[in-house]
C-alpha cells in the first residue's frame, strides 16, 4: 500500500464536517475559519513505542489514548475541542493494526465533534504524534499561574489509577478527558493544571508558576484503593484535573471532585496525613532522568 492509500483508506473517513473547517484532508495545508472573539489554544504529544505503550497494546487503545492525552491538555485550559492532526510513523503495513488504531482514533474524535484536518504518515519507529487545537473565549482560559492565597485545591477522579494498572501489567485504562469539567471551570477556577506526571510533580508546577505554596492532605486524596499513598501521588498519567478556586465560588462547582488542600503564602508543599507533616521522596515522572 502507498502512503496514498493509507490515509485514504484509514484516515480520511467520512466525517461530519464543521463549518469552521473551509478545506481539510487533501491538499498541501488545511484552511481553517476561526470563530470571532475566541482564542486559539494548540498543543501536542507524542506516543512512542515501549516508552508510552507496549509492543502487545492492543492498536484500538493507542489511537484513542493519542487523542486522549491531547484533549486532556485542552480540558486543562478549559478548551472547547475541534481540530486534530496526525503524525504516524510505523514500522510496517498493518492492516489489522490500521483498521483498529484508526477506530480508537476517530470514536474519540467524534465524541467531541472534531474534524481530523491532515498529518503526514511516514516509515521508522513506531510513534504517533497528534496536534489538537481547540477554543476558548477572550480570558476565560485556564492557566497554571493564577493560583491565589487561600484557593481551596480540588482533583477530579480517582488518583492513582493508571499506575495500579501499569503496575498489573495489564492493557492501560481508557481515559477520559475532562473537557466538560474544563469548560465549567472557565469562570471559577483561579488555575488548572491536567495531572500527567503524578499529582505532587503538576501540583508544583501550579506552586511554582504562581509564586505560592500549598498544604494538602493525605488522607482526603481519593487514590486507587490497590496502591500506597505515595505510589497513587507520585505515579502519573492519571489524566485527571488539579485546579484552585476561591472559597466564594465553591458553591459554583457543579461535577463530582475532592477537596484536598488549600494555597498558602509560603512557598513549597506541605503533605500532611492526618496532621502530621509527612515527607515523600519521589516526586513524579520525568523523561532524560
Ligand atoms: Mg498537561
Amino acid at each position: 500500500m502507498t502512503e496514498f492509500n493509507i490515509i485514504e483508506k484509514y484516515f480520511n473517513i467520512k466525517q461530519n464536517k464543521r463549518p469552521d473547517v473551509v478545506l481539510g484532508i487533501g491538499d498541501d495545508a488545511a484552511i481553517l475559519e476561526c470563530p470571532p472573539g475566541q482564542q486559539l489554544l494548540l498543543t501536542t504529544d507524542t506516543l512512542v513505542e515501549n516508552t508510552h505503550f507496549f509492543s502487545y497494546t492492543d492498536p484500538y487503545t493507542i489511537g484513542y489514548r493519542s487523542l486522549a492525552v491531547n484533549l486532556s491538555d485542552l480540558a486543562a485550559m478549559g478548551a472547547t475541542p475541534a481540530w486534530a492532526l496526525l503524525s504516524l510513523v510505523l514500522s510496517e503495513f498493518n492492516d489489522d493494526w490500521l483498521t483498529n488504531f484508526s477506530a480508537g482514533f476517530f470514536n474519540l474524535l467524534k465524541q467531541y465533534q472534531m474534524n481530523l484536518i491532515g498529518g503526514n504518515l511516514a516509515k521508522g519507529p513506531l510513534s504517533i504524534t497528534v496536534q489538537v487545537a481547540g477554543f476558548v473565549s477572550k480570558h476565560q482560559a485556564l492557566v497554571r499561574h493564577g493560583a491565589k492565597v487561600g484557593d481551596y485545591i480540588f482533583v477530579t477522579g480517582k488518583i492513582g489509577e493508571a499506575h495500579a494498572e501499569l503496575i498489573n501489567h495489564q492493557s492501560f485504562l481508557t481515559i477520559t478527558p475532562r473537557i466538560k469539567e474544563g469548560i465549567a471551570l472557565r469562570t471559577i477556577a483561579h488555575s488548572c493544571i491536567d495531572i500527567s506526571d503524578g499529582l505532587l510533580a503538576d501540583l508544583t508546577h501550579i506552586l511554582e508558576a504562581s509564586h505560592v505554596g500549598a498544604h494538602i492532605q493525605l488522607e482526603k486524596i481519593p487514590v486507587s484503593a490497590e496502591l500506597s499513598w505515595e505510589a497513587a501521588i507520585t505515579g502519573g498519567e492519571d489524566y485527571e484535573l488539579c485546579f484552585t478556586v476561591p472559597e466564594n465560588k465553591i458553591n459554583l462547582i457543579n461535577f463530582d471532585c475532592t477537596c484536598i488542600g488549600r494555597i498558602e503564602a509560603k512557598s513549597g508543599l506541605r503533605i500532611f496525613n492526618h496532621e502530621k507533616l509527612i515527607s515523600i521522596e519521589k516526586q513524579g515522572w520525568q523523561h532524560f532522568c
